[in-house]
């Protein structure tokens, strides 16, 4: 059941298939099979065991995966560390995970020279992982592990706080894995490309261990560029990938882009954040592939619920009907914990294969997870209905709602009819204090050209409900993002001050 395993079997069948690529190194399953084995005998000769953390903190690149599954047939679990994380945050999850060693680069030499044990891809600091990858045996024997066992802590975007280290099982990892490759109906002849972070839920396990499980071939590139990406689909004739709603939308509105051909590309998932409906037909047209929005969260390693190619009725909007062979979804009423009749909104609560058992050191244990019909269920924080064909639809989390009046207020419906105007290219709304101290609706917008606030205003006095139109608007030439490119409402809220925070 140790999901290292998963290469060497593809290894012994068809050892000549290339694994995984980057723009510097290429690996067929056998040489990926052996740098894994030769990263296992690498921490274990510095003294790494079962359970213990390895952090890795690498761009996206063929060795981070040779040290993700090195660490995982030692039997101890690879941390992977978002290389946008400040400071603060890094050191956070090192202490967290109570971290020895550490697989990074040049880029944070200050942070590795503080770990017992630094391995540098780059030769920075400590000893060489790559030249020691040439030297060491390539031959070891994978440490077995039970499906409950934890396979590897995945950080959360922190975007409602910290960031919480959630912890994988093997099977966790293995049912997510199989799910998004039968769903998407992922074969050998796939080529993936992985652009969204490894250290993330999405460049790790919508693309990386589906397209392993596949026997796939994976493509990483390590930082985010729409050029780069049109060539690598272009150049390796990429046939999947996932992109988030934003990078979607700078693929689509960057013109260079039309000078490649994407004709390979089949099937994008979209999700992490929600699309704006808008930029759905835009994204199919220009990429011309089928667009299919899923839903996750890191606690879900991250398969919840999730379109598929073959999904009847595709509705843009939606995030496809939930995992049902995977997990079990519960939707309760916010103030009584009681479930919501089909089409009503209510907090999603999850259960199943693919739901974490808990976090490091369990942090916010309590809260996130509660006790329905004798199970235990995790709550998402998020709001959303099922229509009557079974499709998700996610209205927000439950933090960025707020009340106007009497009126419960989701910023999303808002933002939707923003994003349709001509003119405005990126819109946020939270609540402020006007002058006589009452809450408003404020939306906060970045253009294109000169729209006017009077024009705005017009459009959704036209579109809204009475008391959803946006009070005040104000301008802005950029809005502040996390490290996994998510809105950052906690730092608007700060500079325009918000009210529900
Ligand atoms: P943190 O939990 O640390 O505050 P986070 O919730 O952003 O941060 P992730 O696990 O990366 O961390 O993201 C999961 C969340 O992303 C979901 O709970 C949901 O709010 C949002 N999300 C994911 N996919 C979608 C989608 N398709 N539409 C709307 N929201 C989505
Ligand atoms: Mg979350």
């Amino acid at each position: 059941m140790n999901f290292g395993n998963v290469v060497d079997h593809i290894a012994r069948n068809t050892p000549d298939t290339r694994a995984v690529g980057d723009p510097e190194r290429q690996l067929t399953y056998a040489e990926l099979s052996a740098a894994s084995n030769a990263a296992a005998n690498i921490f274990a000769a510095r003294g790494v065991e079962s359970d213990d953390r390895v952090a890795i903190c690498l761009q996206n690149q063929v060795s981070f995966l040779t040290a993700y599954l090195g660490a995982m047939k030692l039997g101890a679990v690879p941390v992977p560390v978002n290389t946008r994380f400040t400071d603060e945050q890094i050191h956070y999850v090192l202490d967290t995970s109570d971290i020895s060693v550490i697989v990074t680069d040049q880029a944070f030499e200050s942070v590795a020279t503080e770990v017992e044990t630094a391995l540098t891809v780059d030769g920075s600091v400590g000893t060489n992982f790559h030249i020691l990858l040439e030297e060491v045996s390539g031959t070891y024997t994978v440490h077995p592990r039970r499906s409950d066992e934890t396979a590897a802590v995945v950080y959360s975007s922190g975007t409602t706080g910290r960031p919480k280290g959630v912890r994988h099982t093997h099977g966790n990892v293995i049912a997510n894995a199989r799910g998004i490759r039968t769903y998407h109906r992922l074969t050998r002849d796939e080529v993936g490309l992985t652009v969204s972070k490894c250290s993330h839920v999405t460049g790790l396990n919508v693309t990386t261990t589906p397209l392993l499980l596949a026997e796939a071939e994976n493509w990483f590139l390590p930082s985010w560029d729409p050029v780069s990406v049109a060539e690598t689909i272009e150049n390796c004739k990429i046939t999947y990938t996932f992109l988030t709603p934003n990078m979607t939308r700078d693929l689509i509105a960057d013109e260079d882009v039309d000078d490649y051909d994407l004709s390979s590309l089949q099937r994008v998932v979209i999700g992490g954040a929600p699309m704006p409906t808008e930029q759905f037909d835009d994204a199919e047209a220009t990429l011309d592939a089928t667009v299919l929005e899923g839903y996750g969260m890191t606690e879900t390693t991250p398969l919840a619920a999730f379109n598929r190619p073959d999904t009847a009725v595709r509705k843009p909007g939606s995030v496809g009907p939930p995992a049902r062979e995977v997990v079990d979804l519960r939707i309760e009423d916010i103030e009584t914990g009681q479930p919501v009749n089909r089409g009503e909104r209510g907090e999603l609560l999850w259960r199943g294969d693919t739901v974490t058992p808990g976090f490091e050191r369990q942090q916010r244990e309590a809260k996130s997870f509660v006790g329905r019909d004798g199970n235990r269920w995790l709550r998402s924080g998020d709001i959303g209905y099922l229509d009557e064909n079974d499709h998700l639809f996610v209205v927000g989390r439950r933090e960025d709602m707020f009340t106007v009046g009497c009126a419960n207020v989701f910023p999303r419906e808002i933002e939707e009819v923003l994003y349709d105007i001509d003119g405005v290219t990126r819109a946020v709304i939270i609540d402020t204090l006007d002058d006589r101290q009452g809450a408003v609706i404020t939306a906060i917008v970045t253009r294109d050209g000169d729209i006017t606030e009077a024009r705005i205003r017009e459009i959704c006095a036209a579109r809204l409900r009475e008391h959803e139109v946006p009070e005040q608007i104000e301008f802005v030439d950029d809005i502040p993002r996390t490290a996994t490119g998510k809105i950052d409402r906690v730092a608007l809220g700060e500079l325009f001050g918000r009210l529900s925070s």
